[in-house]
């Protein structure tokens, strides 16, 4: 049973004391995957047990405990995405190009990136920062973008109101306010 109450997906998970514990919640996960026929990703907290593990299965299947994100790019990248708690809803989010993730049960680094002709390597870069997401009570509609960033048109009255977006957040203000964020190269004119 996948739970899509929101409330209950808000929850923050808790770490596992032990790998046998992750892993008998990574098998129970990767069960429900399956018989979801079109997920690629589960987290613990999906199907009701508040623990740190996540599953995904976009090249093989990957069970990770208490996974840390350890790395990131700052570059972003978007992503159509897609939740079995929230069946039949799509939002676009702005996602790392790349992460480096550690768990407890894999020996080094896990390197996850969306660089490369492979659309599986987008898909499992996208759905491992889903999953982590899920862990820490995040769903994907906090990582929506609406916004396409695109250059600043040359000239702009100082009190035209502007709208701009870091890849996560999106805020309308007067120009002379909005130049110098923009400026900074943190945020970018954005049509909504
Ligand atoms: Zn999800």
């Amino acid at each position: 049973m996948i739970i899509t109450e929101e409330a209950k997906l808000r929850i923050l998970c808790e770490a596992v004391s032990s790998v046998e514990e992750g892993e008998e919640i990574g098998t129970q996960l990767l069960k429900e995957l399956t018989e979801s026929k079109n997920g690629i990703g589960l987290a613990a907290n999906q199907i009701g047990i508040n623990k740190r593990v996540c599953v995904i299965n976009v090249k093989e299947p990957l069970v990770l405990i208490n996974p840390r994100i350890v790395e990131h790019s700052e570059e972003q990248f978007m992503f159509p995405e897609g939740c079995l708690s929230f069946p039949g809803k799509h939002v676009r989010t702005g996602r790392h190009v790349s992460v480096v993730v550690e768990t407890d049960n894999h020996e080094g680094k896990l390197s996850f990136s969306a660089e490369s002709e492979n659309i599986n390597d987008a898909f499992e870069c996208a759905c491992v920062q889903h999953e982590i997401d899920h862990l820490d009570g995040i769903t994907m509609f906090d990582r929506s973008v609406i916004a396409q960033p695109h250059r600043a048109p040359a000239k702009i009255g100082r009190n035209e109101r502007v709208t701009i977006t870091d890849g996560k957040e999106t805020k309308e203000l007067k120009w002379k306010k909005a130049q110098p964020l923009v400026e900074s190269g943190d945020w970018e004119m954005a049509t909504v």
